[in-house]
């Protein structure tokens, strides 16, 4: 061993010391404003759905979050058991982090969060609908989706089929497909797609509710096989399937990046989201009205069906002397 490998060594060890200090924000009562530069009181930011005086959304915890949507008592969908979470079993055997396996990380992710998948699902009521609600965890790998994760949103898909649920609510907040998991990992994105169809098929209207960053293979798969794609406030950023940096090198002397790419403003003016909340505090309102305004329509037409079978004639006349 020469002595830049020696040197290079002592400086790695220094690092994960340094990681292992309590991040400063999270040991302490109070959090810095990124927008405003402020520092709030944490109990106030409680008080206020975590919002900043500027109306900067901090990441809302998912337990606030189902809490603040579900009417009073929900139940927690619990991820299905004997899930392999890491079935490459990834490791790195050399170079700058000999002995790094990817499982390690993922129990650090449970200890943090007390969760087994970076999903918190639940059913319950909202506003008087029934309702499954899935709920991403940033703190859990930055809301990495993996093979537990899939078939977590699978087993939350089912129950809302089998239940005949009003409406499916997906709270979005993630980075994406997790790389180190590969092919299973990635059949995270087909199986996603086939879970909202089934939900779709039977007429459950289904709302995205984008909170924060999102992309990747999540921003590229069920993201977008909702009724309704919901942008929780004007500071959500980062919608987008890879950054600024990457998009620009394909894009290459053909196109220039606007400067509002991924941002709400930016996926409001290309056509992607249907609406930009002033404030997360207006979420459960928007959809409960959204909500029953489909219901009723999907109750009205069975009920114009079921008249037609019943009176087939009587309908007809209805059309011909309206037409
Ligand atoms: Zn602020």
């Amino acid at each position: 061993m020469n002595w830049i490998t020696k040197w290079k060594k002592i400086g790695i060890k220094v690092k994960q010391i340094f990681k292992r200090q309590p991040v400063g924000q999270e040991a302490t009562d109070w959090k810095n404003c990124p927008q405003c530069k402020k520092i709030s009181y944490k109990p106030d930011l409680f008080n206020n759905s975590y919002i900043c005086e500027c109306s900067f959304h901090f990441d809302l915890p998912p337990k606030l979050r189902l809490d603040s949507l579900f009417d009073s008592n929900y139940e927690i969908i619990e991820s299905p058991d004997n899930i392999d979470p890491d079935p490459l079993s990834f490791e790195v055997k050399e170079g700058a982090r000999p002995g790094y396996k990817y499982l390690d990380k993922i129990k650090k992710y449970q200890k943090i969060t007390g969760q087994k998948t970076a999903l918190n699902c639940a059913i319950g009521n909202i506003s008087n609908l029934s309702a499954v609600v899935v709920c991403f965890n940033p703190k859990f790998g930055a809301g990495r989706f993996g093979p537990a994760e899939n078939e977590h949103f699978l087993k939350a898909a089912n129950l809302a089929v089998q239940k005949k649920v009003d409406i499916w609510i997906t709270i979005y907040q993630s980075s994406g497909i997790d790389v180190h998991t590969g092919v299973t990992g990635l059949a995270g994105m087909t199986k996603s797609i086939i879970a909202m169809n089934e939900i779709k098929k039977n007429k459950i209207p289904t709302f995205c509710v984008a909170a924060r960053a999102t992309a990747g293979g999540t921003y590229a798969s069920s993201f977008f096989m909702h009724d309704f794609i919901i942008v929780e406030s004007k500071c959500v950023e980062n919608l987008l399937f890879s950054g600024k940096r990457v998009t620009a090198n394909i894009l290459k002397g053909t196109d220039q990046i606007p400067d509002d790419f991924g941002t709400a403003a930016g996926i409001m003016k290309s056509g992607l989201a249907d609406i930009t909340l002033e404030s997360r505090k207006e979420l459960k309102d928007t959809i409960t009205k959204l909500a029953n305004i489909i219901l009723k329509k999907e109750n009205l037409k069975s009920k114009n069906l079921e008249e037609v079978h019943e009176n087939p004639e009587g309908f007809r006349k209805t059309t011909s002397t309206t037409s």
